[in-house]
C-alpha cells in the first residue's frame, strides 16, 4: 500500500518557485575556505552553468589523503572514492544518475557539508533528512516527501551515519576547525550524548522526556545512546566505539523509517540506502567515509539485495590453527569451478547443507544461497544431519529437473580474537561463551562418562532434546582420542567430522536413489570456523565426494 502525504509536504519548496531553475550548485571544498584563492565570481553568473562548468571556476575539494584516518579505519574511503564506489555500484543496479534523488541525514556541523557537495556534483543536489549527530530527524514525512521528488522513472539513494573527527596528532573524537585555537569535539552533539549515557550508567536521573522542539533533537540523540552505555563503558577506546553505536542506533531509526514511508517510491523505483561513519579530517585533508551497510529496497519498502559485502577482512590467526581454512569466499568460488568441472551448471544445482543450528554458521549458507539459491537445510546441533534420510529425500526430490545436488556438511568451532579454539566473541555480548556450545557440552558429557564419573544418558523417547543425546552419543566412541589430545577443543571438531561423515554415509546409501534421472550428489565435508564481529567466517575442506543416484562414490574432487 502507498502511503499518501498531504500535499502541502509533497512541495517543500512554494508552488510559484517550482519552475526557477535550481539555485547554483557551489563544489566548494572543506571547511578551509580561504577567499583570497577562491573565485567567487561564479556566484554572480547565470543560474544555468552546468556543473562541469561551474567546476571549472571553484578551487579544487580537498584530496590530500590523511594517513591517520586510515589507521583508525583502515577500510574507510576518501570521499572521491566513495563516491566512485557509490555510482558503480547503483548503475550496476540500473540507476541512472540523472533520475536519482540523493537523500542524505549527516549531522548539522558545517564540516559535513563537503561530503554532500561532492554527491550533490554527481547526483544534484540532496534532500536533507540529517539533524544532529547524523540521525534521520526528519523522520518518515522527511522519506516520504523526498520519495514524491524522485525524477519520472527514477530511484532515491539514502546515505547516512554518524562522523567522528581525527585530528592531526591522532586523536579520535576531535579535529582541527577552521580559524580556531582549539578544535573541540567532533561530534560534538554525539561526546555530549557519550556523557550523558555514562551519567545515566553511574547513577544520575534520566532526561525527561521533551515536550517542546527546543532541545528535543539532543534528547533523542542521548535516548537512543542509552542502549548502548554499557557496550561504551567496556570498549578500549570509547571514542572509536562511538560512532559504531551510534551506527546502530540510526539504522534501526532508518529501518523503522523505511517500514513507514518506503513504500512511498513510485513505480519500479528503488532505494539504495548506504550506512557507514564519516570521519572528518583537519582543513586540507579530504574527509573519507567508512561504509558498514549498502542495501537496496524495491518499491514495496522490502529490502531486496546487499550491495556491500561485509565481514570479508580476513582473521590469521584461524590458518594459525587450521592451516588450509578457506574464507567462505574462496571456498564458494572454489566449489562452484570444480563443480563446473564435473559438468554441474547452478542453475540446475539445489544446494544442501547440514551445520549447526547457531546463528553465526548462516553466513556460509547466505554465500552458498549467492551461487546456487536458496539450500535446503538438513542441519541440527552441532552441524549433525539430523534430518536424516528422509531430509535427503526431500531435498533430492526439490532438485530442477536434469539438475544436480551438492551437501555441505560439518562441525563448527569459534576462534576468538586472542586465538582461543572453541569460544569468539558474539555481537552485541561482553561474553562470547562456547562455539560450539552443543559440541562442547557434549564434549564435557563424554569426558566425564569416559573417566567414571559419570553414567551414561538414557537412549530418549521424546523429542524434547533427542538431539542433544545424539551429539553425545556419536561422540561417545571418540572419548579416548578427545582425553589424549594436545588440545580437545582443536581435536573436538576432527572428532565431530569423523562421528558426521559416518552418518552422513549411512545418509546417502539409503537415500540416494532419490535423486532423479542420471543426477549427481556432490559431497562436501569439513570444518567451519567462526571468526569474532566483523571477519570473515573460514572453512577447512577434508573430503569432497561425487556419488552417483545410486550411491556409488565415482569420483573424487580436488578443491
Ligand atoms: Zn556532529
Ligand atoms: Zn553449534
Amino acid at each position: 500500500m502507498k502511503i499518501t502525504f498531504p500535499a502541502f509536504l509533497l512541495g517543500l519548496v512554494p508552488v510559484a518557485n517550482a519552475f526557477v531553475v535550481p539555485q547554483q550548485r557551489r563544489s566548494v571544498q572543506k571547511a578551509n575556505f580561504d577567499a583570497a584563492v577562491v573565485d567567487t565570481t561564479f556566484l554572480n553568473r547565470p543560474a544555468a552553468l552546468s556543473v562541469t562548468k561551474l567546476s571549472a571556476v571553484v578551487a579544487p575539494i580537498d584530496t590530500k589523503e590523511f594517513v591517520q584516518a586510515k589507521q583508525v579505519f583502515p577500510d574507510a574511503m576518501t570521499n572521491d572514492e566513495l563516491i566512485e564506489f557509490m555510482t558503480t555500484t547503483l548503475r550496476a543496479n540500473g540507476y541512472d544518475e540523472r533520475k536519482t534523488l540523493i537523500a542524505t541525514s549527516l549531522c548539522c556541523d558545517e564540516v559535513n557539508r563537503p561530503l554532500e557537495n561532492a554527491l550533490s556534483n554527481t547526483f544534484d543536489t540532496n534532500f536533507n533528512m540529517g539533524g544532529l549527530a547524523g540521525f534521520p530527524f526528519g523522520g518518515a514525512t522527511s522519506f516520504g516527501a523526498m520519495a514524491s521528488h524522485i525524477p519520472d522513472g527514477g530511484s532515491c539513494a539514502v546515505i547516512y551515519g554518524p562522523h567522528v573527527g581525527i585530528d592531526s596528532k591522532g586523536n579520535v573524537g576531535t579535529v582541527e576547525r577552521r580559524g580556531r585555537k582549539s578544535g573541540g569535539a567532533c561530534c560534538g552533539s554525539a561526546v555530549a550524548a557519550s556523557g550523558y549515557v555514562a551519567g545515566v550508567l553511574g547513577g544520575e536521573e534520566k532526561a525527561s522526556l521533551p515536550t517542546s522542539p527546543l532541545d528535543a533533537q539532543q534528547y533523542f540523540v542521548g535516548s537512543m545512546l542509552m542502549p548502548f552505555a554499557e557496550r561504551l563503558e567496556s570498549a578500549e577506546d570509547r571514542m572509536k566505539e562511538l560512532p559504531y553505536a551510534l551506527y546502530d542506533a540510526q539504522s534501526d531509526l532508518m529501518k523503522r523509517i523505511l517500514a513507514q514511508s518506503g513504500s512511498s517510491v513510485a513505480g519500479d523505483g528503488t532505494t539504495a540506502v548506504l550506512g557507514g561513519i564519516q570521519i572528518n579530517t583537519p582543513p586540507g585533508f579530504t574527509d573519507y567515509f567508512l561504509p558498514l551497510s549498502f542495501d537496496l529496497y524495491n518499491s514495496d519498502g522490502k529490502m531486496v539485495k546487499k550491495l556491500l559485502k561485509t565481514d570479508v577482512k580476513p582473521f590469521p590467526k584461524v590458518q594459525d590453527t587450521f592451516p588450509g581454512a578457506l574464507t567462505n569466499d574462496e571456498l564458494v568460488d572454489k566449489i562452484t569451478a570444480a563443480l563446473k568441472a564435473k559438468g554441474y551448471d547452478e542453475t540446475k544445482t539445489l544446494v544442501a547443507t547440514s551445520l549447526c543450528c547457531d546463528e553465526v554458521n548462516r553466513p556460509l549458507e547466505t554465500e552458498l544461497s549467492e551461487a546456487f539459491d536458496t539450500n535446503f537445510n538438513m542441519g541440527g546441533l552441532a552441524g549433525f544431519p539430523f534430518g536424516g534420510a528422509t531430509s535427503f529425500g526431500a531435498m533430492a526430490s526439490h532438485i530442477p529437473d536434469g539438475g544436480d545436488c551438492v551437501v555441505v556438511y560439518g562441525p563448527h568451532v569459534g576462534v576468538s580474537a586472542t586465538g582461543a579454539v572453541g569460544t569468539t566473541e558474539r555481537r552485541g555480548r561482553v561474553n562470547g561463551g562456547a562455539c560450539c556450545g552443543s559440541a562442547v557440552a557434549a564434549s564435557g558429557y563424554v569426558g566425564g562418562v569416559f573417566s567414571g564419573n559419570d553414567k551414561e544418558a538414557e537412549f530418549p523417547d521424546d523429542p524434547l532434546d533427542a538431539q542433544q543425546y545424539f551429539v553425545g552419543s556419536m561422540l561417545m566412541p571418540y572419548a579416548e582420542r578427545l582425553e589424549r589430545a594436545d588440545d580437545k577443543m582443536v581435536e573436538l571438531p576432527y572428532a565431530l567430522y569423523d562421528a558426521q561423515s559416518d552418518l552422513m554415509q549411512k545418509i546417502i546409501s539409503k537415500s540416494a536413489g532419490a535423486v532423479g534421472g542420471d543426477g549427481k550428489i556432490a559431497v562436501l565435508g569439513g570444518v567451519q570456523i567462526n571468526t569474532p564481529p566483523g571477519y570473515t567466517d573460514y572453512y577447512l575442506p577434508i573430503s569432497f565426494d561425487l556419488y552417483d543416484n545410486k550411491g556409488a562414490l565415482v569420483d573424487k574432487i580436488d578443491l
